[in-house]
């Protein structure tokens, strides 16, 4: 990816909702090949530890703001991390997500257009899919969300879709599977408040900051009972933004496209795994099925192979689960422990 620089204009790249989970991970990976990155960040849930870019503290919602960053550094294209993302949330509050992701997002496009600003490569999900008609979900399956998360991402991919074709803007929508892990050496890792998400949890539990593990559900139609799921490791898809970004540049054209294993593992496997590799026994208690959950979400096809010559490093799930255990063991209570 050492190429990345030869193969763009000038300018740093601009990674919106940098300090976040994902975003920070990118933004490392864009450093290590020698890009200049700067972070657009509110802070809501990012966090200042997790980069060492230079940080625009603002918010997607303020659009002076936005025009104030691209005026002062001139980005030649953008990464576009910026969301909420909690789907009971946004089932109980859409209007947030509508603002916060859909009209956010508006601002930022109308922005890049503005000042010229023409390839962005955008955070999306399985999310946009809803419940899946066929497993593993093949590249190209229609997108039919099942709650206002997914329909706020599935509307800022038609945006961008609709600026395409009337405006010439070039992007990329990654649709993420379960992303997890954490940084190599342990020193950025995962860290929501309030955290949700299975792996982060049970690795808690083993680190004794939980009682237990929940289990949300042991009657669906899966090998086990419990959901499966696709967990991508965060290096692979920071490394996925990197390709996507280039091939932009390149004027290779948009791509829509999903990064997952194609590999899905049951809630019990994951729990059963991380047992064995932090050595605590983890207890796991059956409770009712969380609202709006698929039973099986696994990715399918080979777009991201194909046009990105994409494939997950780390695809193993318990180089996953380890490198996360990684992190959280150096930080037990997340950024605070630094
Ligand atoms: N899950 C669980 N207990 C938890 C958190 C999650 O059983 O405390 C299950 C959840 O029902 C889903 C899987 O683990 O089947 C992954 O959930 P997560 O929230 O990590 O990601 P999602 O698939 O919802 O994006």
């Amino acid at each position: 990816m050492s190429d990345l620089l030869s193969a763009a204009p000038e300018g740093p790249i601009l990674v919106c909702g940098g300090a976040g989970y994902i975003g920070s991970h990118c933004v490392a990976a864009l450093q290590r090949c020698g890009v200049e990155v700067v972070v657009l960040d509110d802070l809501s849930s990012g966090h200042r530890e997790a980069i060492t870019a230079p940080l625009v503290e603002a918010d997607l919602k303020d659009r002076g703001a936005i025009r104030a960053a691209l005026d002062a550094h001139a980005p030649r294209a953008v990464i576009h991390f910026a969301a909420k993302c909690y789907v009971g949330e946004s089932v109980t509050d859409p209007a947030k997500y509508y603002l916060e992701n859909v009209h956010a997002t508006w601002n930022l496009l109308e922005e890049m257009r503005a000042a010229g600003v023409r390839d962005i490569v955008f955070s999306s999900s399985c999310a946009t899919y809803g419940e899946p008609r066929e497993i593993p979900i093949p590249d190209g399956h229609p997108q039919d969300p099942i709650n206002p998360y997914g329909r706020t991402k599935l509307h800022m991919e038609h945006m961008m879709s609709d600026y395409s074709h009337a405006y010439g803007l070039r992007y990329a929508a990654l649709r993420y599977f379960n992303a997890a892990g954490a940084s190599l050496d342990g020193s950025i890792g995962e860290d929501h408040e309030p955290e949700t998400h299975l792996i982060p949890l049970v690795l808690q539990v083993a680190l004794g900051r939980r009682e237990k593990i929940k289990i949300f559900g042991d009657d669906y139609d899966t090998r086990d009972g419990t959901c499966i799921r696709d967990y991508i490791h965060v290096i692979d898809l920071a490394d996925a933004h990197l390709r996507a970004l280039k091939h932009l540049q390149l004027d290779r054209g948009n791509l829509r496209c999903h990064l997952g294993t194609g590999t899905g593992f049951t809630v019990k496997e994951i729990i059963d795994a991380a047992r064995e590799i932090t050595g605590h026994p983890i207890p796991a208690e059956i409770v009712p099925r969380r609202e709006g959950d698929p039973a099986k979400l696994v990715s399918g096809g080979s777009r991201a192979k194909d046009v990105l010559g994409w494939v997950p490093r780390r695809g193993d799930v318990r180089d996953v689960i380890g490198d996360a255990w990684g992190f959280l063991s150096k930080n037990p209570d997340g950024y605070r422990s630094q």
